[in-house]
């Protein structure tokens, strides 16, 4: 019995003999099966081969981000915020180590994980059994949990408080419960907002994009983007995390709403001259 981890997405399943027929994460047209099959592998396989190191870095005053390295699954980096005693895990990764596991300690340990969408569901299960925590997920991606868990909470509606400076917001677009974090007291109190992919930092990082599917490039409608860019105006933040370490330093909301005007032109034809 093992809870086994799809390798291309690295999300890990529920306790079963044989690894699952097929990855529902993968097989669905928001990501993709590997051209050379199917592979799974588990969390003592990972940790044995010592193949994987996961690198915590501070980002700024409160804030950290873990990445592993060399890159495994989709790639995503998490970040652990510090907030007035509250530590909370943003997105996921896959390796949860003992070296991973001392780390987040010495930052104080961890209070709940809350996740953007489900490509960084990887094996959240396992970090909240580790640190005894519970999983806010929203409600309207309660499907594609692959290890179900008392400790999830699937919250509903737009909003949800986890603490007075950390609240959560569904934007949804590419994924229906598509959330983002705004960490209120982030950037020396200009604010934060943490988006994993739900708004994607482009490599000009002073733009942003939004998508149906990163991988297979398939955009989003531009009404979508442009509710989208509505709720984000009401939102106070100056800087801005996605899940691949980029970062926008400074007018990260603006770069929201210029970037949702050009992409909107785009889909209507108006920003060529063809
Ligand atoms: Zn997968
Ligand atoms: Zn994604």
């Amino acid at each position: 019995m093992n809870h086994f981890i799809c390798e291309t997405c690295g999300i890990q399943y529920e306790l079963t003999d044989a690894p699952p027929e097929s990855c529902i994460i993968c097989t669905e047209e928001r990501q993709y099966v590997n051209p050379n099959g199917q592979v799974w592998t588990t969390m003592e396989q990972m940790i044995e081969k010592g193949r994987y190191q996961n690198e915590c870095l501070l980002e700024e005053e409160g804030l950290y981000s873990i990445t592993t390295t060399p890159s495994f699954g989709i790639g995503q980096t998490a970040y652990l915020i510090q907030n007035k005693g509250f530590n909370l895990l943003w997105d996921c990764l896959t390796l949860l180590d003992e070296y991973t596991i001392k780390k987040v300690k010495e930052l104080g340990g961890l209070h709940a994980i809350a996740l953007s969408h489900p490509h960084y569901y990887s094996s959240q299960v396992e970090w909240a059994e580790v640190f005894d925590i519970p999983i806010y997920i929203h409600k309207d991606d309660e499907k594609w949990v692959t290890r179900p868990s008392e400790r999830i909470i699937f919250w509903s509606g737009e909003t949800l408080e986890l603490t007075k400076e950390l609240v959560l917001h569904r934007l949804g677009g590419h994924f229906e419960g598509g959330a983002v974090l705004e960490w209120k007291e982030g950037c020396g109190q200009k604010g934060v907002l943490l988006t994993g992919d739900i708004i994607q930092i482009v490599p000009d990082n002073r733009w942003v994009s939004f998508m149906y599917s990163y991988p297979n490039l398939i955009p989003l409608p531009a009404a979508k983007v442009q509710e989208i860019a509505d709720t984000v105006k009401g939102l106070n933040f100056d800087r801005m995390y996605n899940a691949f370490h980029r970062v926008i330093k400074k007018d990260a909301n603006g770069a929201v709403q210029r970037s949702a005007q050009r992409y909107i032109a785009a889909l209507n034809g108006t920003l060529f001259h063809t």
